[in-house]
């Protein structure tokens, strides 16, 4: 998608802190943390969000979970807890239109969230 923003992270256009890359799904800080560890995991290939994904992309879907765990592996925060947070569309305040799950950890995070 040409003028995704996410998909110009991808692609090395536009630079990110990168924390994670392989052939399927790439990894990066979020520019406005909601917690000390907050990281978008996202697939490589553009889907705009959840209710978008095809039941070819359920095998991508994992891989993008497995992802999230690994990095919280690397992150420190594996024993401490982290939660994995995946906005779909207007309700759940989605705001950028390429599938990214959030990885949030390093503090205590409250429940229900808001
Ligand atoms: P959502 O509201 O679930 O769509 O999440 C979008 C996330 O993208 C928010 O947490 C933003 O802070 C984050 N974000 C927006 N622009 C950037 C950017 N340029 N670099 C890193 N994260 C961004
Ligand atoms: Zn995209």
């Amino acid at each position: 998608m040409a003028e995704c923003l996410f998909c110009k992270f991808v692609q090395r256009e536009i630079p990110t802190q990168v924390v994670y890359e392989d052939e399927h799904a790439f990894a990066f800080r979020d520019i406005n943390p909601q917690a000390p560890v907050h990281i978008l995991v996202i697939p490589r290939v553009h889907v705009a969000n959840l209710a978008e994904a095809t039941p070819e992309q359920s095998a991508l879907l994992g891989h993008l979970l497995w992802v999230c765990a690994e990095i919280a592996r690397k992150e420190g925060i594996e024993s401490s807890g982290y939660r994995v947070v995946l906005n779909t569309n207007r309700d759940a305040g989605q705001s950028v239109y390429h599938l990214h799950f959030h990885l949030l950890g390093g503090r205590h995070l409250t429940w229900p969230p808001g």
